[in-house]
């Protein structure tokens, strides 16, 4: 029998997290946890430490009543402690499971060391897509995706053979508001945003799939992940989400990938690739009726969508202002700042401020990033006021 292959897990608290852990605990003879980090749940990643034996631990912040770590764990709080991390020497794998921009600095960080990274953290790729892409190529990093839809794509482009891909498609569930008459929309709870029909994923993500902002990142992290042109990358609504993605050949055949909608699925996949073992949860049974339908989604229910697809064709900074406004109005609707309708406002508002331009290296990118974040920060105060 082979050794476990040893890896790290950035963002090992919260719902790819727990996903992770659950592939870990069936297959804890192949793979082994060496690292896990968290923001600030100290207590959720001292119990992760003391069930899988970890070695290394990062929080982003020391909390008032820190918890006693295992007796003999590296316990590290500063910023670079965690792209140490996420480079170890002894890490053959690295899962990105972070929310936000913050995944950029490890993505990279995990890449410029030649990891294979499990990357869930879909902003990294929309905020850095040709810095990450570069770094894998000059480093022979991997980059094995583990968003639902893009390793949908992953597994159906396997051992075909190259420019053989014409387009790809990815399914949304039209999230928590897909029924609801678009004038009602502007009534919509923090709540009611949150109850995804189908996932049951961390809150930021929740709520992009509910002003579908969610699938206009994965449209943009698809550009980056596939090299297609952005008239190439399609999105349709499908509400039960158990195909993940159709991927168009050039003699018009299309494949699909199917599962249930759980997220262990995609990263079993992608932790264990390229081999196959049993799964952690019952599959499909095609014996019950299955619903396969598909609809374009209406663009006036999901502005963000449309936003997020201009964004893709502009290029340059373009993307990065999608993000970093979202991830700004997402918290802000959080905090009942603003309303849920006010979230794609903020995100029009930054991309016509913003000047386009085009930054290239990391402090590049993180300095336009914070740049409009206060922009978009003056524009939710001056909403809430
Ligand atoms: P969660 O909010 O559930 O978890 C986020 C994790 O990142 C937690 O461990 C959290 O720590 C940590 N974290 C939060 N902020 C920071 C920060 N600034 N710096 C470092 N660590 C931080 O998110 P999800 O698991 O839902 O999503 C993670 C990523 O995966 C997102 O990019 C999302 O879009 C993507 N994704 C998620 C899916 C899902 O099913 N959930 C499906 C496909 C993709 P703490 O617990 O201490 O706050
Ligand atoms: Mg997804």
């Amino acid at each position: 029998m082979s050794t476990p292959k040893k890896f790290v897990l950035l963002g090992a608290t919260g719902s790819i997290g727990a996903s992770t852990l659950r592939v870990l605990r069936k297959h804890s003879d192949k793979l082994q946890l060496i690292g896990v980090s968290a923001n600030s749940r100290a207590r959720e990643l001292a119990d992760i430490v003391d069930e899988f034996d970890v070695a290394h631990a990062h929080l982003n912040r020391k909390i008032d009543d820190m918890p006693n770590f295992r007796e003999g764990t590296n316990l590290t709080f500063e910023a670079e402690a965690l792209d140490h991390l996420a480079a170890h020497p002894e890490a053959e794998i690295v899962v990105v499971a972070l929310v936000g921009a913050a995944g950029l600095r490890p993505t990279l960080a995990a890449l410029e060391a030649g990891k294979k990274v499990v990357l869930a953290n879909k902003e990294s790729l929309v905020v850095g897509g040709q810095l990450i892409t570069e770094t894998a190529r000059r480093t022979g990093g991997q980059i094995i995706p583990a968003d639902s839809e893009h390793n949908a794509v992953f597994q159906c482009t396997m051992g075909q053979p190259t420019n053989s891909l014409d387009s790809i498609i990815l399914t949304a569930s039209g999230g928590a508001f897909r029924d609801l008459p678009v004038g009602e929309l502007k009534n919509v709870t923090l709540k009611q945003a949150l109850n995804h029909p189908n996932w049951l994923m961390g809150p930021k993500v929740t709520i992009d799939s509910a002003t579908m902002a969610n699938k206009g990142l994965e449209l943009i992290e698809a550009h980056w992940l596939f090299g297609l042109a952005p008239e190439k990358l399609e999105a349709v609504i499908h509400p039960p989400s158990i195909v993940h993605a159709f991927v168009r050949f050039v003699d018009g055949c299309c494949f699909a990938q199917l599962s249930p909608p759980s997220m262990t699925f995609a990263l079993q996949n992608s932790l264990l690739h390229p081999k196959r073992f049993p799964g952690v949860e019952p599959t499909l049974d095609f014996s019950d009726p299955l619903d396969l339908s598909f609809s374009p989604p209406c663009l006036d229910r999901y502005p963000c969508l449309k936003l997020a697809q201009q964004a893709l064709q502009e290029g340059g900074s373009a993307p990065l202002v999608f993000n970093a406004a979202n991830e700004l109005a997402v918290e802000a609707f959080q905090m009942n700042r603003i309303g849920f309708i006010q979230i794609s406002s903020i995100i029009e508002s930054s991309l016509s401020i913003m000047e386009p331009c085009n930054p290239k290296s990391l402090n590049e990118l993180l300095d336009h990033d914070q740049r409009v974040r206060r922009l978009a920060s003056e524009r939710i105060n001056s909403l809430s006021d």
